[in-house]
């Protein structure tokens, strides 16, 4: 039986062939994933992840492709989404959320209960694996700040418990973390007045609406803030706001997005992303990096 069947067979309507990641992206383009399934238990994960393994098969995890590019001739092997794996436990001044949870649910329900800690990560539109996975933070405050543990299934279907003192977190970034999928994460956080911290919340979101070209679809800051600057300040200077290659621009909001205004191709989203760069190094002579990840293969 080939991997495809199997997978069919476990997964029955879960498992999606050719599927597109248009659908499962917020930039809203990018090509086919070969095949796509939803694991949700851990006989699912270790039953994905053997035949990966076996058969040596690619496979990739997505949260809620808030922070990915997928080219047009899509991706080859396994994509497994989180997105059917979304529990949230609220108990005493802890939170448990599985890793399809969206953050931003588990920020609102953290300052409904009058906890502290994930009030300026509302409106983040990722996932809580995605977040862990990426230290996702705004206005100040990070994932790691309030995570305690996260809970994994290694490549070779081994389960464990990580303690956030295992790695070490730092902006966007993780170290330390072995290959795996995160399963879900524990967050501890600390007593708060819950009107102001709905408030708190309130003025984020609204924050986000004013500076951010929310209208289109785009995956957020395109590149990760140079030390002592903000990349959307030298593509501004760069007078690169408003450039656009086919149906991608630079946001005229935002200089720091790069918004799909008009049914972009993602080679028009990388080719824009590469002469921004390139035009920033040679105004500036700073490379700037990319905090978007590019999945599969493009179009040349
Ligand atoms: C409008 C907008 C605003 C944004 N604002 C912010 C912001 O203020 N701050 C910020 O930090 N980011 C921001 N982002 C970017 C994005 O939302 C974050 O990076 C988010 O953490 C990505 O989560 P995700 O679930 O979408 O991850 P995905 O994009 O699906 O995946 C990102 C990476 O995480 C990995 N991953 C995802 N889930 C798992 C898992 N369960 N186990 C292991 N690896 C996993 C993927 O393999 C991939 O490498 C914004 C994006 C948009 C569209």
């Amino acid at each position: 039986m080939s991997y495809k069947d199997a997978l069919k067979e476990f997964f029955g309507e879960d498992c999606l062939l050719n599927e597109p990641m248009s659908l499962h992206t917020t930039y809203r383009t990018g090509g086919p994933a070969e095949v796509y399934v939803y694991p949700q238990t851990p006989e699912g994960w270790e039953f994905v992840l053997k035949l990966a393994r076996t058969e040596n098969i690619p496979l990739r995890v997505v949260g809620f492709g808030s922070n990915i590019l997928v080219g047009s001739r899509g991706i080859g092997g396994i994509t497994c989404s989180t997105k059917k794996m979304n529990r949230i436990l609220v108990e005493k001044d802890t939170i448990k959320a599985q890793a399809g949870a969206p953050l931003d649910k588990v920020a609102e329900l953290a300052c409904k209960a009058g906890l502290a800690g994930m009030e300026k990560l509302s409106g983040i539109p990722g996932s809580v694996g995605g977040a862990v996975y990426m230290n996702a933070g705004a206005y100040g405050q990070e994932t790691a700040d309030c995570l305690e543990y996260f809970d994994i299934i290694d490549l070779e279907g081994r389960p464990a418990t990580l303690l956030k003192s295992d790695l070490k977190f730092s902006y966007r970034k993780v170290e330390g973390l072995p290959p795996c999928i995160i399963l879900s994460a524990g967050f501890k956080l600390s007593p708060g007045n819950f009107t102001q911290l709905l408030a708190a919340r309130s003025q984020v979101q609204h924050s986000r609406v004013e500076k951010q070209p929310l209208e289109f679809p785009s995956a957020g800051s395109v590149f990760k803030r140079p030390v002592g600057d903000y990349a959307s300040r030298l593509i501004d200077e760069a007078g690169l706001r408003g450039l656009s290659v086919g149906g991608a621009k630079v946001s005229e909001k935002h200089a720091g997005f790069i918004v799909n205004f008009n049914h972009a191709t993602p080679e028009d989203i990388k080719i824009l992303m590469d002469q921004v760069r390139q035009k920033v190094k040679e105004q500036f002579g700073v490379e700037l990096e990319l905090e978007q990840i590019l999945w599969g293969t493009f179009d040349e």
